[in-house]
Formats: structure tokens, C-alpha cells, sequence
């Protein structure tokens, strides 16, 4: 039923996606490059018995290119690619409707209820995940920050039994992304990657980028036509501000160690 699915066809003909656009990642990117080559030669593998990788799951923090990581592998290997999203799966299995997380462990599901969509689309799931044949030429690619709590009946053999890691960036990764993410930018000389790099620990690939347009839209409201320094660094606070407004209430205990910890930063600073 792919065809009356939401899922939207990537190939070689409009997937401008390369690996050039994913920074950092080496390691993810020569694994998912094995999983092409099942994909375009099998018989290499076959010949000697092996079986092929049915389902390959990319896990890691949300923001850190996975998404970006699968278009690319439809840019890099120019075979047709099929992109879903969860929801749209629950749709196209079950009905239209709920449109929640796909593969989470029994136990740890937010409703209860009897006829669960839930529960219908992962089964599916897995009926089609066993009905492709070992090597018919198809690989599932999925993506989860939350390995932790999906069903294992997902990770068994013969369905996602491979897992890519996809971490957040180091600081040498930060710096390729924070390169990505500038092209296009007007800078002047005191834009500097490596002090970006530094000045953005535990940033995730999305953070960077949403960095790298912050500083062009501080620009623009300054009414100055090149970007500074300055800019990123107020951008920079400004993710860590909306960063901070998403996580939950802090206690005035914590307050009081994290101010003891800034004032460290302050005192070091200024020294
Ligand atoms: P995920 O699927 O892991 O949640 P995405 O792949 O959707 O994250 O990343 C969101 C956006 O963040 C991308 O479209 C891209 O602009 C940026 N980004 C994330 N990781 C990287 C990376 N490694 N290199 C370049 N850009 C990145």
C-alpha cells in the first residue's frame, strides 16, 4: 500500500542531500554505506551464505542529522528511498487517527485501552517486516532517540537487529557542522569556528544551525548588513535560553548550585 501511503519517494532525481551535508558522523556514515552496498549487491553477501540486514535502526539525542543521515543515503546511493514518518505509519496500517510513537514496550505505553492503534501498527509492522524475504533488495531504516523503551520484539533478529549510533557532536564535529551551517552567511573576520565550536558544548547538529540563522536574524534586527561575533555569541544565549524554558521547573535548590556554578564561570572569565 506504499503507494497510497503518505510516504514520499527520494531518489537520485530530487535528493539533494549528500553526505557532504552531514558533518561529523564518520562512523555512522561508513555503516549506513554497508548497508547500500547489501542493498545494490547482495550476492557479494549471499555468495557466501550471509544473510542481509532486514532493518537498521539510527539511534541517538534528537537534532544529531539522523533524519538528515537517511535522505542522504538516497542522495549517495541512488536507489528509490521511501520516507515515512511514525505517525504516518498508524495512518496507513490502522486508519487515520492516533498519531503517537510507533514501537513502544507494552509496559511503558501513556494509554491503556483495549483496541490500541498502537498496538495494531507495530504488529503490522512486524508482519510486514518478516514478510520480505531475505534478500528481495529492501532495507528498513528507522530512527529513535529512544532505544530504550521500544519493543523487542523490534530488535530481535531478521527485523532491526542493526544499530547506527548517532551521538552529539565533539568539538571537531561541532566545528564541520557550524562549517555546513555558515555557507551562505554574510561574516566578517571576527566569526571564528574553532571559538564557535567551543562556546557551544552539548549543542546538537539542529542547535548549530538554529545558532548560525539566529545570528543572521540578530544581524538584520541591529540593522547592520554583515555578521559579527557578537551576533553568534547572542544567538548562542539565545538557544541556551530556549533550551532552558524547555526543560522542567527547577528548584530553588538547584538555583542555587547552578548560580554557584555560573559565578564560576564569571570568575574565570574574568580572570
Ligand atoms: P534527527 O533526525 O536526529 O532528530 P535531523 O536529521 O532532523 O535530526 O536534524 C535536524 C537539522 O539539524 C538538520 O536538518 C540539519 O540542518 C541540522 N543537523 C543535524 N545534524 C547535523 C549534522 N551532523 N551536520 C549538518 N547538519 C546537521
Amino acid at each position: 500500500n506504499i503507494g497510497k501511503s503518505q510516504a514520499q519517494l527520494f531518489d537520485k532525481n530530487n535528493s539533494t542531500m549528500t553526505f557532504k551535508d552531514v558533518a561529523g558522523l564518520d562512523e555512522a556514515k561508513v555503516e549506513i554505506m554497508e548497508v547500500v552496498d547489501f542493498l545494490k549487491t547482495p550476492k557479494k553477501y549471499t555468495d557466501l551464505g550471509g544473510k542481509i540486514p532486514k532493518g537498521v535502526l539510527l539511534v541517538g539525542p534528537p537534532g544529531t542529522g539522523k533524519t538528515l543521515l537517511a535522505k542522504a543515503v538516497a542522495g549517495e546511493a541512488k536507489v528509490p528511498f521511501f520516507s515515512l514518518s511514525g505517525s504516518d505509519f498508524v495512518e496507513m496500517f490502522v486508519g487515520a487517527g492516533a498519531s503517537r510513537a510507533i514501537g513502544r514496550a507494552s509496559g511503558k505505553r501513556i494509554s491503556t485501552g483495549g483496541n490500541d492503534e498502537r498496538e495494531n501498527t507495530l504488529n503490522q509492522l512486524l508482519t510486514e517486516m518478516d514478510g520480505f524475504a531475505g534478500n528481495n533488495g529492501v532495507i528498513i531504516l528507522a530512527a529513535t532517540n529512544r532505544a530504550d523503551i521500544l519493543d523487542r520484539a523490534l530488535l530481535r533478529a531478521g527485523r532491526f537487529d542493526r544499530q547506527i549510533h548517532v551521538e552529539l557532536p565533539d568539538l571537531k564535529g561541532r566545528e564541520e557542522i557550524f562549517e555546513v551551517h555558515i555557507k551562505g552567511l554574510k561574516m566578517d573576520k571576527t566569526v571564528n569556528i574553532n571559538f564557535l565550536a567551543k562556546q557551544t558544548p552539548g549543542f546538537s547538529g539542529a542547535d548549530i544551525a538554529n545558532v548560525c540563522n539566529e545570528a543572521a536574524l540578530i544581524c538584520a534586527r541591529k540593522d547592520k548588513k554583515i555578521i559579527d561575533k557578537q551576533d553568534f555569541l547572542d544567538a548562542i544565549d539565545r538557544i541556551i535560553g530556549g533550551l532552558e524554558k524547555r526543560t522542567k521547573l527547577i528548584t530553588p535548590e538547584e538555583k542555587k548550585s547552578i548560580a554557584y556554578h555560573e559565578a564560576g564561570h564569571a570568575v574565570i572569565g574574568l580572570k
